[in-house]
């Protein structure tokens, strides 16, 4: 095969090796930089060790962004088959959980080999070490170390150099330095998909895991999400506390009321009939087959009551709204390191819908730089992959 032009791949992560993957494939000479001592560390963290790679659902609903249209085109442009396609051709099969698709061996270390032997096949140059600080009007690669990259310049660059989260290094940076001095904005980041940290006393309710409706207000707006809760001695956690994380940019302005009754199909009246047929009984075994016995208890506290009381002997409304709704004051979330995303990054409109960046010709921006932020459940390494498939779609279009 004659050689299509040299692309350079900034970013050993999930999205570089896609893009590299994808344009080795088709005749590129390819070479893949990462500042770490090995490739797609990142990953091996995904999904808990087994790596969400997608999702059965997907669609823009799924994803905070400004410009609904162009994430649209992006995701259009790898289908379902395409999808699929290229986990087989590297060697992956994958199952279905609860709509998420996943490896079937469970495993991301299992992704990130299969990953590795396809570079090594199809003799993508991997650098390793090398910190790229700084892009050239000429396309040759400035490094941390001094060096340069070869002459001339390559013919195309793509960043795939992620965000912030799940970093544990000393450069918290990652690549965003490295797009500002390409001439790019950063919409404010922050850390999304992790817990929060409440102003409450919360220690009683460590360990306890329940199901709750929760609505989050952020000064004038509401969210709502639901699905098992996880408490730890200071921090609301679990999916749907991820999943709401996202729309928080400053956790001091935020409240989430937690209904821990969502499985009452008609609560008040379900609640006041309990209260009918079980009057003799005391509070603590009033919420007996309800409620988590340590989650029962802490209401009854923060109701000003006592576990000994009698139900019939007490005022019940006050502990109705606690259980039914429950403010938790917000006053931190987790960090990068615990986060599984940055939210914020390279805003949608300083690129053009082959992610070529408006401020660098020739020079392509993927995956999590750009602000577009998916829910847990496999759309963050979706969208990485239909980044990857719009530019090599561009590049072989521009080839042909
Ligand atoms: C704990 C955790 C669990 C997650 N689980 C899931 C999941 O199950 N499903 C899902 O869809 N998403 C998950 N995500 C999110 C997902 O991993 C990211 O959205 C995805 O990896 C983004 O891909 P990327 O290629 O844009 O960036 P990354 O995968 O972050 O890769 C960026 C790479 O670029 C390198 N780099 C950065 N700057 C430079 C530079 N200047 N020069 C050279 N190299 C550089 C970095 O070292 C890194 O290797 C999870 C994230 C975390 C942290």
């Amino acid at each position: 095969m004659s050689i299509k032009g040299n692309a350079a791949v900034i970013g050993a992560g999930f999205g570089g090796m896609s893009v590299a993957v994808l344009l080795a494939r088709a005749g590129f000479c390819v070479d893949l930089y990462e500042r770490q001592e090995r490739v797609g560390k990142k990953l091996l963290l995904t999904g808990n060790g087994r790596c969400n790679l997608s999702n059965e659902d997907i669609s823009t609903k799924h994803y905070l962004c400004s410009d609904e249209n162009m994430l649209q085109k992006i995701l259009d442009n790898m289908s379902v088959s395409e999808r699929d396609g290229f986990y087989h051709s590297l060697g992956l099969s994958t199952c279905v959980m609860k709509g998420g698709i996943y490896p079937v061996s469970r495993q991301a270390s299992s992704v990130l080999d299969v990953f590795r032997f396809t570079l090594e096949e199809l003799g993508v140059k991997i650098i390793l070490e090398k910190k790229a600080e700084e892009i050239r009007a000429d396309k040759r690669i400035v490094f941390s170390d001094g060096s340069i990259s070869r002459k001339p310049g390559y013919d195309h660059i793509i960043l795939s150099c992620g965000g912030k989260a799940g970093v544990y290094s000393e450069d918290k940076e990652n690549g965003l330095g490295l797009v500002k001095k390409a001439g790019h904005s950063i919409n404010a980041t922050y850390p999304a998909l992790t817990f929060f940290k409440c102003e409450e006393d919360i220690r009683a309710l460590a360990g306890v895991r329940c199901d709750a409706s929760l609505k989050l207000v952020v000064i004038d707006k509401e969210y709502r999400e639901s699905g098992e809760v996880q408490f730890t001695k200071e921090n609301l956690s679990g999916i749907p506390v991820f999943q709401l994380s996202r729309y928080v940019k400053e956790p001091s302005k935020a409240l989430i009321y937690a209904d821990f009754l969502c499985f009452l199909k008609d609560p008040r009246r379900q609640f006041e009939e309990r209260i009918r047929f079980f009057g003799e009984r005391n509070l603590e075994e009033f919420f007996a087959g309800w409620l988590n016995k340590k989650l029962a208890l802490y209401l009854i506290k923060e109701a000003g009551l006592k576990p000994d009381m009698k139900v019939r002997n007490c005022d019940m409304s006050g502990l109705y709204k606690l259980a039914t709704a429950y403010c938790f004051k917000i006053k931190d979330r987790g960090g990068y390191r615990d986060a599984q995303l940055m939210c914020g990054g390279v805003p949608l409109n300083e690129v053009n819908k082959d992610l070529m960046s408006k401020k660098a010709e020739d020079v392509y921006l993927i995956g999590e730089l750009l602000d577009v932020s998916g829910e847990c459940g496999g759309y963050n390494l979706h969208f990485a992959l239909s980044c990857a498939y719009t530019v090599y779609k561009s590049l072989i279009k521009k080839g042909d």
